[in-house]
């Protein structure tokens, strides 16, 4: 490998790759459960790229903007787009465009927005309800409150062109992610009495993998370490 920065890309996800599996050793589970998904936000599309030619094939964005412009530039790579970031309605019929997955559906009027969308372009998306993980939250920023979360999975599950795969969430600032990562997974079990096909729980990123697979994440979104710090580019 002549370019240094795929070299380094390859050195922090064989890092990343075998925190997992330790990880999984310690959980009692089989890293074969689990999907890394690369959160590439504020990198560029060159270094999408570089995660392909490196056999990753799920990679993750947080805007719709700046992932339109990257999921175009690699097109024809295989690659599979998990939007992972707060959405706004005006920006779901984007979204629909290019997502795979949408991690981050958290209301019902965000359901109605995306199904339409989907619809338009003549693709089905699979949907996580993003589940509040934060109690002291302002209610609408970040996931669907615990009431919420029943009735943005029945709206998705009727949506035609959506698929209802589970749940994400996001551990709270400064405080103990693993009582959080619980707390999704019970998200998870009370949706699974009522829609017993649901397989996805997205949790756990750079800081905080270990405690999602010990509470049974399948989907991890991971950016800094594997791709460097985003503090020098905002
Ligand atoms: C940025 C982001 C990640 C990745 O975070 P790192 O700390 O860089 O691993 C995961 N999930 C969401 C929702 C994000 O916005």
């Amino acid at each position: 490998m002549d370019d240094p920065r795929t070299q380094e890309i390859a050195d922090n996800l064989a890092d990343v790759r075998s925190r997992i599996d330790r990880a999984c050793l310690a959980a009692g589970r089989d890293p074969s459960e689990i999907t890394l998904v690369v959160v590439t936000k504020t990198f560029p599309a060159d270094d999408v790229a570089r995660l392909a030619d490196l056999g990753v094939r799920d990679v993750g964005e947080n805007r719709d903007q700046e992932a339109a412009g990257k999921a175009a530039d690699t097109a024809g790579r295989g690659l599979r787009w998990h939007f992972i970031g707060q959405l706004q309605t005006n920006k779901a019929a984007s979204v629909a465009r290019y997502a795979d997955v949408v991690h981050s559906v958290d209301r019902v009027e965000l359901v109605q927005a995306l199904e339409k969308g989907a619809a338009k372009a003549g693709r089905s998306l699979d949907c996580l309800v993003q589940v509040s993980l934060d109690p002291d939250a302002p209610a609408g920023r970040g996931g669907a409150s615990a009431d919420e979360v029943k009735d943005v999975a029945a709206a998705i599950d009727d949506a035609p062109h959506l698929r209802l795969r589970g749940v994400m969430g996001v551990a709270p600032l400064g405080a103990d992610p693993a009582p959080a990562f619980d707390r999704l997974a019970d998200s998870l079990a009370m949706l699974r009495g009522i829609y017993p096909d649901l397989d996805v729980m997205s949790a756990g990123m750079s800081d905080d993998l270990d405690e999602a697979v010990m509470a049974g994440a399948t989907h991890l979104r991971v950016g800094s370490s594997i791709l460097g710090s985003r503090a020098s580019r905002g």
